[in-house]
């Protein structure tokens, strides 16, 4: 029989899509679902958006683009991370791909032969854990339970930096958990970074404009600017912008790294469609007014959810600060029964909980953390309050 490549059998299918999809097919068949498992952003882009691309289609070439992102496009996104802190990059320090997700994805195709060390901290978004299995890199897990507010601490940091892996991928704000690294604390795990030079930082910084309460957004390499010669940013328009669906991601580092996979996108992708290019820049260029729109309304949404769950006796949810996530520990209902169906896990609870309230939630070990689940609550607000009330109405009735 004819066989498919190794790698594709050592990828998954994602569980939040299995979740989601669950709840769809619920939904379809007259069932009241609140959805809280999609990690999306909820909003569109402004109008100045729209108008961009409807401008472009009205001169569009027809051509294909530029393999590391057009000059235009690539200038807009400089000045991007230079209001973020991070100054002296050029073109050639950048390059474009479908997504962020597209462009981790080359990176891991760049930086990791078979083998190849790669660590990051869990809870982790769940297509880390996949690129480097389907790339065939080894992956150390760094737990970072509740008790520790699922942060990465130096000495973790420095454990695992010892065993010189080729990445080192850091998420900040953090999907699934929502936790955002304080100025202090980028700087302490910085320190750490510096004193071991052979490994490459990734820093997946996605959600860095949806930082709530006054934290503040950081890099290492605010703290450690020599940290540039070896460390790629990925950003992308999806959250910032409320553009998922336009599938634009770009990255900044070293010169070499960015060149790698520009080469990558000679060799599959291309290019970005020119009406994309056009509406990811007036995203980048134009007001910033909706994001932070947005940022304050999350906060308000963060505040709902956490009351909600402080209200139910035995979860344990570290306080989230950015992104739009909350990654309550749940485990107090494992060993219990919701009627008739015995909760062994986090997999069990999600549904149970999707069965019996209509709620979906994505189970923790999805991210590499089983005590837990991931609520997104991007939601309208109409629906958040019900569902968290479902939510709490389930935990009363284990027994
Ligand atoms: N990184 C993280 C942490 C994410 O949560 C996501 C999207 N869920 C991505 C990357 C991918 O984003 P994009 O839509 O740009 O591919």
């Amino acid at each position: 029989m004819l066989q498919l490549a190794q790698r594709v059998g050592r990828a998954k299918p994602s569980a939040i899509m299995v979740i989601a999809e669950k709840a769809k097919q619920l939904k379809a068949a007259g069932r009241d679902i609140i959805s809280f498992s999609i990690g999306v952003p909820n909003f569109l882009p402004g109008e100045h958006v729209y108008a961009a691309a409807r401008e472009a289609l009205s001169h569009d070439s027809g051509q294909y683009g530029s393999n590391r992102g057009a000059e235009a496009l690539l200038d807009a996104f400089l000045r991007h991370i230079e209001a973020l802190g991070f100054s002296g990059y050029g073109r050639l320090n950048l390059s474009i791909g479908i997504g962020a997700k597209q462009v981790l994805y080359n990176l891991a195709e760049a930086l990791l032969d078979e083998g190849d060390e790669i660590c990051f901290a869990a809870p982790y978004w769940t297509t880390y854990r996949d690129i480097a299995d389907i790339v065939g890199a080894k992956v150390n897990v760094l737990h970072c339970g509740s008790q520790q507010n699922y942060k990465l601490t130096p000495a973790q940091l420095d454990a695992a930096l010892a065993r010189k892996p080729k990445v080192f991928l850091f998420n900040n704000p953090s999907n699934p958990t929502g936790m955002v690294y304080t100025g202090a604390e980028i700087a302490a795990l910085a320190e750490v970074l510096v004193r071991h030079p052979d490994t490459w930082v990734i820093t997946d910084d996605i959600y860095h404009s949806m930082v709530f309460d006054g934290i503040g957004y950081h890099n290492f390499v605010h703290a450690r600017p020599e940290l540039r010669e070896r460390l790629i940013f990925v950003d992308s328009v999806s959250k910032t912008y409320g553009m998922p669906g336009w599938r634009v991601g770009l990255l900044a580092g070293p010169e070499s790294v960015a060149k790698a996979v520009t080469t990558l996108n000679s060799n599959h992708i291309t290019s970005l469609p020119e009406v994309i290019t056009a509406a990811a820049m007036a995203a980048f260029n134009g007001p910033q007014d909706i994001p932070q729109a947005k940022c304050a309304e999350f906060a308000g949404k963060r505040d709902i959810v956490m009351a909600a769950l402080k209200a139910i006796p035995g979860v344990v949810c570290p306080r989230p600060q950015g992104a739009f996530y909350a990654f309550p520990d749940i485990s107090v209902a494992f060993g219990k029964r919701h009627g008739d169906t015995r909760i062994d896990n986090d997999v069990d609870f999600c549904a149970a909980l999707l069965e019996a309230k209509g709620v979906a939630c994505v189970p923790g070990s999805a991210f590499g953390e089983p005590r837990a689940l991931r609520i997104s609550y991007t939601c309208p607000t109409a629906q958040l309050a019900p569902g968290l009330e479902r939510i709490q109405q389930f935990f009363a009735e284990l027994s």
